[in-house]
């Protein structure tokens, strides 16, 4: 309210000093007969503007906040058999003391200096990621710092602008939290939650792959991530392992809301219908298996993945494995396209590597629009009906993609999926036990 307050001085001082130098009226009365000038009406509108959409964003951030607390208190009723009086309240104090320190970072006009600078734990074609330490409160965030000449020459801005409200409107418990940005003449910040658990991308190469359980457990988890940025009418396209995050209870959280490099689409190829003819061409002209290189078995092409993986996720272009064929074809896509990147990762998840894989990013995106004769389920893999059956509808064509219709369509078939892997495991006992 400050700025509006100082923007109204600015304006009468203004106002006033113009209307010293008017020539009062023959009567003698300054005039409130004469019309004001144009430039006056115009300074009146951007001012009163202003002042509407500076009370609406606070209504809002109120309005936010009072939600935030219905639904802890709803969550805390639901579970009040289940929590102590004590574990109670210091769900509610933990929540309070977050809630206070977010308007704290809101309010104060933060800058680099505010922090500490501390491990280096990622690095971007932008800039990089640290752990950082407020020098106030001693609390520790991630600083996402961006370089804004970077982002000028790639045309970025808009983007990350625009993006960078939506992590900050977004209020979800899957999507990871941005407390506030701030930039110097150099770089743009953002100081978001410090999720210790690592990314999804580190926990597939230590654990090569995971089992259909774990694989349930964490798509069910990006569903919700999707499902809360799909709510507010956004796209994230850029859903990989590596903006997958993990908090220090191990549950995931979506992060990276494009604001950065892979979305310069204009470094993939230009791909078109010729292409995919050209591709199954191809296909159906050679022996039958994937492409001309030679065949590698699930071990050796998991090994080859993974010692190009970093590579490729440090490259200015990043990896295309993820990216939907729409996308590719640069046809026009909706929000489809991250269910497809979901199919990809679960596939990644059980099999070891992506889909698509391949050592040139060009035939990987050669092989994506032409996905009907390259996706397969390496037998060595030993991936259930189920699981395939689950990859297969969210790789495939945008009409018949599950989520097209809403992330319901997914969650269903997640508690499907859950109840054969149940009656699997317990078919599998009483056929030993007979
Ligand atoms: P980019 O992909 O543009 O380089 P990201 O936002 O994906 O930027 O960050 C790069 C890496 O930094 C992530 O893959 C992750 O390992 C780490 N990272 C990013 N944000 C956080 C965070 N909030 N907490 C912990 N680690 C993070
Ligand atoms: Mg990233």
């Amino acid at each position: 309210m400050d700025s509006a307050r100082s923007w109204f001085t600015k304006l009468q001082t203004r106002e006033k000093s113009i209307g010293k130098k008017k020539e009062l009226p023959p009567n003698g009365k300054e005039g409130g007969e004469e019309a004001p000038s144009s430039a006056t009406k115009q300074r009146v509108a951007v001012a009163k503007q202003y002042i509407e959409k500076h009370y609406k964003e606070q209504m809002k951030k109120t309005q936010d906040r009072k939600e935030r607390r219905c639904s802890l208190e709803k969550q805390l009723a639901e579970n009040s058999n289940n929590m102590s009086e004590e574990e109670q309240h210091n769900i509610v104090k933990q929540y309070e003391k977050k809630e206070t320190e977010y308007m704290r970072m809101q309010r104060h006009k933060m800058s680099v200096d505010d922090f500490d600078l501390l491990t280096m734990i990622g690095k971007g074609a932008f800039g990089e990621v640290r752990v950082c330490r407020d020098k106030a409160t001693g609390n520790v965030y991630a600083m996402k710092k961006l370089k804004k000449s970077e982002m000028l020459r790639r045309g970025q801005v808009e983007h990350v602008r625009a993006e960078r409200n939506l992590l900050a409107e977004v209020d979800h418990h899957c999507i990871v939290k941005l407390y506030c940005s701030f930039q110097d003449s150099e770089y743009l910040y953002l100081i978001m939650e410090y999720l210790p658990g690592g990314d999804m991308m580190t926990l597939l190469m230590r654990k090569d792959t995971l089992s259909e359980d774990e694989a349930r457990f964490y798509v069910g988890e990006t569903v919700l991530a999707i499902e809360a940025i799909h709510r507010h009418n956004y796209i994230h396209r850029d859903i990989k392992p590596d903006n997958l995050l993990l908090d220090r209870f191990g549950h995931l959280r979506l992060s990276d809301f494009g604001l950065c490099k892979p979305l310069d689409y204009s470094n993939f190829p230009d791909l078109n219908e010729k292409d995919v003819t050209s591709a199954k061409t191809q296909q159906m002209n050679g022996d039958g298996k994937q492409q001309s290189l030679p065949k590698r078995t699930q071990q050796e092409q998991l090994e080859h993945w993974q010692k190009n993986r970093r590579t490729l996720a440090y490259s200015t272009v990043g990896t295309p494995d993820y990216i939907a064929p729409e996308v590719l074809l640069k046809k026009g896509y909706g929000m489809e396209c991250d269910w497809w990147s979901l199919g990809a990762i679960m596939y990644e998840m059980l099999v070891g590597y992506p889909p698509f894989y391949s050592d040139e990013p060009m035939t990987t995106c050669r092989k994506i629009v032409n996905w009907r004769t390259h996706l397969k389920f390496p037998e060595e893999a030993g991936l259930t009906t189920g699981a395939k059956e689950l990859i297969s509808k969210l790789l495939c064509n945008v009409d018949q993609r599950l989520g097209t219709k809403g992330a319901e369509e997914i969650k269903v078939f997640l508690v499907f999926f859950a109840t054969c892997l149940a009656a699997m495991f317990f078919l599998g006992r009483f056929s030993k036990e007979i």
